[in-house]
């Protein structure tokens, strides 16, 4: 008896939505199933805004994924009208050597990006919301912007099931096992077939991918929105880029302009400083002390933002320990598993092209992206404890959070 489906996609967050819509424009007979409701808020693609820029300077290796990520984001706001991208130009900004600008200027020249570099008293002329110390420069570059997470997982919901496939919301998978020459997946209600499986699990791979051997580590973080000092208009996105921002100590903080209208504010949050959790024991609560602790920090920054606290809320960054995506052919399973996972709080810009990648990985078993960063046997992939040391040296960077 052949399997039900081609594929089945476990998880439809922002990885799997992406994946299931790819999978099903190839002809794939495609069965999705997710934990909770369709676009949820319980994972890692919600709170309005994310930022996506392509002077990454978390390593130029991402570039060229970034460019077809921007092609990809293009083509589903077309293919769906969904009010999705919003390139309203960003800057990076810290001291000359800081890992957040020396690391962008890398990629912008290595790929050749269009960027312009901006000495502190021409940030503050261009963007009189920011205030940088003498010594502080920024990286401004115009096609960085935001994307809409929730409409970009609505989107490709609405492709994929346009497309045929069958999508199963509140309907987790227990476990699974091979079966024949591919899978058979489990649910409370059900069993199904498939030649093929994509586990796209979100905060949850801890648990679902134990044997990739990676130690990922889930991390509560919080997004703030706060109603600016003197009125909106300062923080309109005509006026007002995306920002990271790294401090002296190596701090990072990044924001975006108004976007919701006068009653919205503006969104801000520290990067990669999170606490550990699991989704299931997660603190969703905002104390008075956090939001006090970014309050603080913005005033030496963007000193107009942390007006009136409006509102704030939780996800989770599921990190590998060098901070890099783990997508792969499962090494114990190569002809019938693909993983897309430990996302480490940077995979939202990737999303359109982490879908076409599964695709071509499920379907051919292989795939012309360069991916090779993200293979979960790699040294660097496998540390437990600061203890351990990689075969080769984890890249070098500032002080870290
Ligand atoms: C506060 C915050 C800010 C961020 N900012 C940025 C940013 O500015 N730029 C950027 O590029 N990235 C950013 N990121 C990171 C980015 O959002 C994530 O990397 C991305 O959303 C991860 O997508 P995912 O599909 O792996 O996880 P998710 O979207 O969480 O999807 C995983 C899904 O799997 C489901 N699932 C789990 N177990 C099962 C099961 N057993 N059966 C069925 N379904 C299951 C879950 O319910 C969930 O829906 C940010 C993340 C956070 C939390």
């Amino acid at each position: 008896m052949s399997p039900t489906y081609d594929v089945i996609v476990i998880g439809l967050g922002g990885m799997g939505s992406a994946a299931a819509h790819h999978l099903s424009a190839r002809g794939a007979r495609v069965l999705g199933l997710e934990k909770f409701g369709p676009v949820h808020n319980r994972g890692s693609s919600h709170g309005g805004s994310r930022i996506t820029r392509q002077s990454y300077f978390e390593d130029p290796a991402y570039v060229p994924l970034l460019l077809r990520a921007y092609e990809l984001y293009e083509d589903l706001e077309r293919a769906t009208g969904r009010d999705i991208a919003l390139l309203c130009g960003g800057v990076m900004v810290g001291r000359p050597d800081s890992w957040t600008v020396s690391g962008s200027l890398r990629s912008a020249r290595e790929w050749d990006l269009p960027h312009e570099m901006l000495d502190a008293p021409e940030i503050r002329r261009r963007f009189p919301t920011l205030t940088p110390a003498d010594d502080e420069v920024a990286l401004y570059e115009a096609g960085t912007g935001l994307l809409r997470p929730e409409n970009t997982v609505a989107a490709h919901l609405q492709l994929a099931t346009r497309q045929g496939a069958d999508l199963h919301f509140d309907e987790p998978m227990t476990r699974w096992e091979p079966y024949r020459d591919g899978v058979r997946v489990h649910t409370a209600e059900n069993t199904y077939t498939a030649a093929r499986l994509v586990v796209c699990p979100g905060a949850w791979a801890p648990r679902l991918l134990t044997d990739l051997g990676v130690p990922f580590t889930v991390e509560r973080q919080v997004m703030y929105w706060f109603q600016p000092r003197n009125g909106i208009r300062p923080f309109l996105p005509e006026k007002h880029p995306v920002y990271v921002w790294e401090d002296a100590s190596g701090v990072q903080v990044y924001g975006f302009p108004a976007i919701d209208g006068p009653d919205h504010g503006a969104k801000v949050a520290f990067f990669r400083k999170g606490r550990a959790t699991t989704p299931e024991t997660i603190d969703r609560t905002v104390h008075d002390d956090e939001v006090e602790a970014i309050s603080d920090h913005l005033s030496g920054q963007v000193p107009d933002l942390p007006g009136t606290f409006l509102k704030a809320a939780t996800c989770m960054y599921t990190t590998t320990p060098d901070e890099h995506f783990v997508i792969a052919r499962h090494p114990a399973h190569p002809d019938s598993v693909t993983v897309a996972c430990g996302f480490s709080g940077h995979g939202f810009k990737f999303v359109p092209v982490v879908g076409e990648i599964l695709a071509d990985l499920a379907l051919t078993g292989t795939t012309a992206h360069p991916i090779g960063l993200f293979d979960p046997a790699r040294p660097q992939a496998r540390l437990r404890s600061s203890g351990d040391t990689p075969t080769a040296a984890a890249p070098a960077r500032g002080a870290r959070t």
